[in-house]
């Protein structure tokens, strides 16, 4: 049987971007499978934010985590783009999150201040500000805001991308490194040997690899739990809809509306735990619509002409899962929400850290374990 390196389950962002990492850094063979159900759209079908603001207000390594992520994303992004040959649409003007009213302007301003101390305490800046209606509605300039729109929560150093094209820019640039990718090809089971490798067995027969990494969303849980793993996540649906195509006004995103490259409008913030189900709702499609219609009353103008369901794979407190099995060390764990966010320091940190290499300080904080109480 042929001798690999490194196998990794799971083709997603995740996957794909801790994967692309390891061929990068001269991690031998790597072998990545991905199983590509229908229903598995996540790393398809996401909103594309490239965003810090304001995750980890109870967890300062997650705020650290986040904005390291983000920081490094114009770097990684062009070093993606030359490798690979496509334009992943990165949008790098700021991002903002509209607030409605002077109760939640107010909160969203407690919420800088104490995301500055957070960030302060693990010395980081947190390049993020209040915006009153005024100024927000100027830099804005070809958008008319809803009358209750009382201003925003803004940083300059986040963006968006086109995650359709962030994950096939990953999985190419991962093969033209020597990266071997099975797509259509299930894991069914993990075996780890007594000479310290692991087999797996897959719809392709047997393959046998030093170390593997599970890194298929929701698709772990089963997998890890027959070697005693208990996986810390949970599904929870989010629903996007897009419009017709028009001229482009919008010159950055806004949390729950962005408009592509392309003209398109996206709008999505629903959160609802309905298991693996990736139904559209009319509820859902109502609320999000009309909380989109409240920050930009002319989106009621356009024809809305897609939606779509996409589950997120959550943990109990928001942050990733970063494991290294104790009775099997050489079984690694990704799993998490915001992988679009934090594919840089996959790229890199994770990377390292599988290749035995800098081991960031961040990363035992995101045990699977700390769940275990
Ligand atoms: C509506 C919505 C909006 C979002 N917006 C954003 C955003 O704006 N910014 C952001 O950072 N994040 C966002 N996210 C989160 C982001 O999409 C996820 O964090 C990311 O896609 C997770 O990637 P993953 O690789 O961990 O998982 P997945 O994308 O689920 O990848 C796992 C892969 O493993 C494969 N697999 C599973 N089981 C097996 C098996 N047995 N054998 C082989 N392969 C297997 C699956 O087919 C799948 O392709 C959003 C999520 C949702 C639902």
């Amino acid at each position: 049987m042929e001798k690999i390196d490194i196998i990794v389950i799971g083709g997603g962002i995740a996957g794909a971007a801790t994967a692309l990492g390891m061929v990068r850094r001269g991690g031998g063979k790597v072998v990545m499978f991905d199983e590509q159900l229908p229903s598995q759209r996540l790393s398809r079908g996401n909103f594309g934010l490239t965003w810090f603001m304001p995750k980890g207000a109870n967890n300062p390594t997650y705020a650290l985590w986040s904005r390291m992520a983000t920081m490094h994303w114009p770097e990684f992004a062009a070093k993606l783009e030359e490798e690979s040959g496509y334009d992943v649409e990165l949008e790098w003007n700021g991002g903002a999150m509209h607030a409605i009213g002077e109760e939640q302007f107010n909160a969203y301003g407690e919420s800088v201040k104490k995301m500055t101390d957070v960030c302060r305490e693990v010395g980081l800046d947190y390049p993020v500000r209040m915006l009153d209606r005024d100024e927000f509605a100027a830099m804005i300039p070809s958008m008319r805001l809803g009358d209750e729109v009382s201003g925003a929560m803004y940083s300059a150093e986040q963006g968006h991308v086109n995650p359709l094209c962030l994950l096939g820019a990953m999985r190419y640039a991962f093969q033209k490194r020597g990266g071997v990718y099975h797509g259509g090809t299930s894991v069914s089971a993990i075996t780890p040997k007594g000479n310290g490798t692991i087999e797996l067995t897959t719809s392709k027969g047997k393959f046998v690899a030093e170390k593997l990494v599970v890194a298929a969303g929701h698709g772990s849980t089963r997998l890890l739990a027959e070697l005693g793993e208990q996986l810390h996540i949970y599904p929870q649906r989010g629903q996007l809809i897009v419009t017709e195509r028009v001229k482009k006004v919008l010159n950055f995103p806004i949390l729950a509306v962005r408009q592509t490259m392309d003209g398109t409008f996206m709008i999505g913030l629903s959160t609802e735990d309905t298991a693996h189900d990736v139904q559209v709702t009319v509820e859902a499609m109502n609320s999000q619509a009309k909380g989109a219609i409240r920050l930009f009353p002319e989106l009621a103008d356009l024809n809305w002409v897609r939606g779509w369901g996409a589950i997120r794979v959550m943990t109990p407190d928001g942050s990733p899962i970063y494991e290294q099995l104790s009775e099997h060390p050489n079984i690694y764990v990704l799993a998490g929400h915001s992988a679009v966010s934090l594919a840089p320091v996959m790229e890199k940190q994770i990377s390292d850290w599988i290749l035995d290499r800098d081991i960031a300080p961040q990363i035992s904080q995101f045990s699977n374990g700390r769940f275990n109480v």
